[in-house]
């Protein structure tokens, strides 16, 4: 039933069309990454400008090789300790891959996805695929099937794996540059790449406007990954008002509609997105979202509540 699932879904690909598929992170629009006409669809679909690039999702290291122009040593590297994982390593830009792909760019962001079903459809296609978050740009990202329905309906075709395991997007590493640097906070904090890779890895944590032009990642726009209400951080239950919904980590006080969250850093970045949904579909006036700690119990959990806290800024934004 699934492998059947698979053929179809490799099918649509084929011809051109769209693919809802789960990752460990979060659901992505598939389309052949080869095929410049197809990932122009992605583009229209999901209304994301031009200069924001794709990330080509790869079913392995070998695939990754043939779609970059250059494979440093560092990639290899951070494929090794990583992959199938939730980091994206920018690369020089093969020609093979259209330029459509990576917003008119000479670079190529590249992953291998840590989920079954993303890599049987990848090597059913037998080829690389496109993958941004399969939501409309500037929205939030969907971490369930139902998710992409809602979202598309009968548009685009959406393969069921379930919940993200992860829930918040993957970490982008930019290799092309003198110096190795972080252009997006994920599950894999900058602290792990540098011992993996042993050298400085900078971070670029700055929030960009939208018109994105200069961005170094033109994804880092202060609104992004925003509901519909109006969200914003609160550090003290003083600061809720009339008609708020609060995403809670200590308590949901009396009176108040809320949605209880984990203190846990892996368990609120698993649930972050949908929380925010639910949030939205309140009909609240406003989300109130509980500050979350900075630090976590581990140099991991740290890096997570990072890129917590960066997705928080942008929903806020
Ligand atoms: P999404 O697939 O929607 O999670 O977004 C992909 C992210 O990867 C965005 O933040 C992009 O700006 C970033 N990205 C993709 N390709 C490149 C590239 N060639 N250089 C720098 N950043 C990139
Ligand atoms: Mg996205």
């Amino acid at each position: 039933m699934m492998a059947d699932q698979i053929e179809i879904a490799a099918g649509r690909l084929r011809e051109g069309g769209l693919v809802g598929f789960p990752t460990e992170t979060v659901y992505g629009l598939g389309a052949d990454a080869l095929n410049a006409d197809a990932v122009a669809k992605v583009y229209a679909i999901k209304d994301r400008p031009s200069n924001n690039p794709l990330i080509v999702h790869v079913a392995d290291v070998e695939m990754a090789r043939a779609c970059a122009s250059v494979w440093p040593p560092a990639g290899e590297v951070l494929a090794g300790a990583f992959w199938p994982g939730p980091i994206t390593i920018v690369v020089g830009r093969a020609e093979s891959i259209p330029a459509v792909v990576a917003g008119g760019g000479a670079t190529v962001a590249i992953r291998v996805p840590g989920h079954p079903m993303a890599l049987a459809l990848i090597e059913r296609f037998g080829g690389p695929i496109v993958g941004p978050s399969a939501n409309r740009s500037g929205m939030v990202s969907p971490t369930t099937a139902e998710h992409v329905r809602a979202q598309w309906g009968d548009e685009v075709l959406v393969l069921d794996g379930g919940a993200c395991q992860r829930g918040i997007e993957s970490t982008v590493v930019d290799l092309t540059g003198d110096r190795v640097r972080v252009l997006r906070r994920g599950m894999v904090g900058a602290e792990q790449i540098a011992r993996v890779l042993g050298c400085e890895v900078e971070v670029v944590d700055g929030i960009a406007d939208a018109d994105g032009g200069a961005l170094a990642s033109p994804g880092l726009m202060a609104r992004h990954y925003a509901p519909g209400t109006p969200a914003r951080l609160i550090d003290d239950e003083s600061e809720i008002g009339e008609g708020a919904v609060l995403l809670a980590i200590s308590r949901v006080p009396e009176g108040v509609r809320g949605i209880a969250m984990s203190q846990d850093a892996p368990e609120y970045a698993r649930r972050l997105y949908a929380a925010l949904r639910e949030a939205d579909a309140m009909g609240a006036k406003e989300i109130l979202i509980e500050r979350p700690p900075s630090e976590g119990s581990t140099p991991e959990n740290t890096a997570i509540w990072r890129a917590i806290h960066d997705r928080l800024r942008r929903a806020t934004g």
